[in-house]
């Protein structure tokens, strides 16, 4: 062997040696990062169910890891059965063979992918797939999912009870039964008015005669419960600008935690008024689809609480954002949590109050009953506050025979015509108002 060839061995050796050891430290790094390999989306299937009136829907995602899976809330009680549709025809399509582990290309995918965006059902169709995905997150580290968004920075989080009544007496009375409870704040409302004479067969509403009412029972709960209690109320929607924005500044003397929803989505411009007159504290959002509703509310200052249904914007990962961009302006979180959430939802959202500093009060989220029974481990409720589960992911198991006992439609009641849709309401003089 001459001494040109012998080199040239020598070189090619030292070259495979060279990549052999790039392999292995590859894999060694590949390794330490990633522990496992990144699960990929195997099926994407859909739990209508309904055990409590409400039509709720939860996203489950399983991966090609035996035993890895995640659960996520679709749910949109008033036209469910679309939001299936949007789930099971289009996003699992889509999502299919991806992995689970890169959630923010996933919901931005999803989210574009329709080319025309910010509606309710598709929204709540990529909310379902979104806090899947955080689920299985949180299962594979085997954390608490608030654990992967830095931990928490309460113990528990401080909730809201509902009290009403057909006087402003039961009402003080409904709002001490909840002070017994633990409760520090309650949201009052006056019960419905004597069936007003209408010129329609329908559900009449009369604002001004509500709005009275409404004044007499925070004078009321004032005047025999003093100033200790936190009060709040619910205006839905149902006010044109100008007498929102009186009775916004009729309340300021009763120093309310805050007042909900005075105006509808389409009167947003209405809250400058609204702020330079009075010092009445203002939740808005729960009827929010798009940032371009909550960015000016929340950058002008013009509200105190954001009030957004986590499902209805897409699920946490956009809420998240959400919450960080209000932190900046003084704004506090109290995500809309009525019995329109699902029990995967609720928990999502205290996952969201237990890790943000801004976190103002959580709405519903107590699972009892045969719901209870379906959605194990969800959180528990004492003194006022809800305590969540340390179980990894959203902490939840979900009884999928007993949820299948109770298919939509089951119970709709007098809402069973509607498939779970809401009716109309209107003025004596049958003009439609909003809900
Ligand atoms: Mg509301």
């Amino acid at each position: 062997m001459n001494r040109r060839r012998w080199l040239q061995m020598m070189g090619a050796g030292a070259a495979a040696l060279s990549v052999e050891r790039r392999s292995q430290a590859q894999e060694r790094a590949a390794q330490a990062t990633r522990g496992m390999a990144a699960p990929k989306i195997k099926d994407i299937t859909v739990i209508a169910t309904q055990p409590a009136g409400s039509r709720l829907t939860v996203v489950k995602i399983t991966t090609d890891q035996d035993g890895l899976y995640g659960y996520g809330c679709a749910t949109f009680t008033q036209r469910a059965e679309l939001v299936n549709a949007a789930i099971e025809k289009y996003l699992r399509p889509l999502l299919l063979g991806k992995p689970t582990d890169r959630i923010e290309d996933t919901w931005q995918m999803c989210y574009d992918s329709s080319y025309w965006k910010n509606g309710p059902v598709l929204n709540n169709a990529i909310s379902g797939i979104d806090e899947a995905l955080w689920d299985i997150k949180g299962r594979q580290a085997g954390m608490p999912v608030y654990d992967l968004w830095g931990g928490k920075c309460r113990e528990a989080a401080r909730m809201f009870s509902n009290a009403s009544g057909a006087t402003p007496k039961d009402v003080v009375e409904n709002v001490r039964q909840s002070m017994t409870r633990g409760y520090k704040h309650v949201r009052v409302s006056a019960g419905n008015a004597p069936a007003a004479a209408g010129l329609h067969e329908g559900a009449v509403f009369e604002r001004g005669p509500a709005l009275r009412r409404m004044l007499q029972v925070f004078e009321a709960c004032r005047k025999e419960l003093g100033f200790d209690i936190e009060l709040m109320h619910d205006m839905h929607e149902r006010y044109g600008p100008r007498e929102a924005i009186q009775f916004v500044k009729d309340c300021e003397q009763f120093k309310l935690y805050f007042l909900e929803d005075p105006l509808s989505p389409e009167d947003l411009a209405y809250f400058r008024q609204i702020r330079q007159q009075c010092a009445t504290p203002i939740a808005m959002g729960e009827l929010f689809n798009s940032p371009h509703e909550w960015m000016p509310l929340i950058t002008e200052r013009l509200i105190d609480y954001i009030r957004v249904h986590v499902s209805q914007a897409g699920g946490v990962t956009p809420c998240r954002k959400m919450a960080l961009l209000a932190e900046q302006f003084g704004v506090k979180t109290a995500w809309h949590g009525p019995g329109d959430v699902s029990p995967v939802g609720h928990t999502a959202q205290l996952h969201m109050d237990l890790s943000s500093y801004n976190f103002g009060i959580q709405e519903g989220g107590i699972i009892t009953g045969v719901q209870a029974e379906i959605f194990k481990g969800c959180a528990t409720f004492k003194d006022g506050y809800l305590w969540a589960s340390s179980a990894p992911g959203w902490g939840i198991e979900v009884d999928e025979k007993l949820a299948a006992k109770y298919p939509f439609g089951s119970g709709d009641g007098a809402r069973g015509s509607l498939n779970g849709g809401w009716g109309d309401l209107r003025l004596p003089d049958g003009t439609v108002i909003k809900q």
